[in-house]
């Protein structure tokens, strides 16, 4: 996978297009039940999500990637998809390329002050959220971990 990263970003690199980021899936959607939760769902009581790639596969990839000074970017939904991508980044300070996290719809307070500590990690979001309208509210109410994103918590770069 590495020597493909590399190799893309020999030959296709230019002033307009960059190969530079790797992009990793840890989960899905709540909508879907597919993002990756500590407790399951409340209308789907064995179900606790789906693991798109396992925490030893992506601390692999993105070290390997990170040592060729590509960037990170991590798409984590659910509250233990959170966790670990964090997991992740964090052990991956100091690295060359962006540290990223995206979505990041439900997580725990421990990670909130983890990504606040680590202080260089990208936290991307969906403004929605934030808010309680009712489209939110009904998806987010069908996972039982319910911490939505404080947007006082995050930092503004
Ligand atoms: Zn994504």
């Amino acid at each position: 996978m590495i020597g493909l990263m590399k190799r893309n970003r020999e030959m296709y690199s230019s002033e307009n297009v960059s190969h530079d980021t790797l992009k990793m899936i840890t989960d899905g959607t709540v909508e879907e039940h597919t993002a990756l939760l500590y407790e399951p769902y409340a209308d789907s009581e064995d179900n606790c999500g789906s693991e798109m790639l396992s925490a030893e596969e992506m601390k692999k990839a993105a070290g390997l990637a990170a040592a060729e000074g590509f960037s990170l970017h991590i798409h984590a939904i659910g509250d233990k998809a959170v966790t670990r991508a964090l997991d992740v980044l964090c052990e991956l300070k100091g690295c060359e390329g962006t540290r990223t996290i995206a979505h990041n719809q439900l997580y725990t307070d421990g990670d909130t002050a983890r990504i606040i500590n680590d202080g260089g990690i990208f936290f991307q979001t969906t403004p929605q959220w934030t808010k309680s309208d009712d489209y939110t509210l009904r998806y987010r109410q069908s996972a039982q971990s319910v911490r939505p994103c404080p947007v006082s918590a995050r930092r503004v770069y």
